[in-house]
């Protein structure tokens, strides 16, 4: 059997920062502007304008722009976890 660390290995180059993110769509008023801050995260349905979560665990790069999305969300949809 093997260990969990050979099944789990570390990405290369990943300091160990992690994030994972929660959006609740209840809240959200549609304002978009988490997709203009993080648009590699976040998208808009085209139904009815929602956020659309691309990427619940995003890498270290969108981190700060996530931050900066959830803080200025003006239905406090977006929760970080980190
Ligand atoms: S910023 Fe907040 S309210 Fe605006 S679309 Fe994104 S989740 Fe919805």
């Amino acid at each position: 059997m093997r260990s969990r660390s050979q099944n789990s290995p570390v990405p290369q180059g990943d300091c160990g920062e992690t994030m994972r993110i929660d959006v609740d769509t209840d809240r959200c008023c549609s304002s978009g502007l988490c997709v203009m801050t993080a648009p590699d995260v976040f998208d808009q349905s085209e139904d009815d304008g929602t956020v659309l979560l691309l990427d619940a665990a995003p890498p270290t790069e969108f981190h700060a722009d996530v931050r900066l999305a959830a803080q200025a969300c003006p239905g406090c949809a977006i929760t970080v976890h980190e």
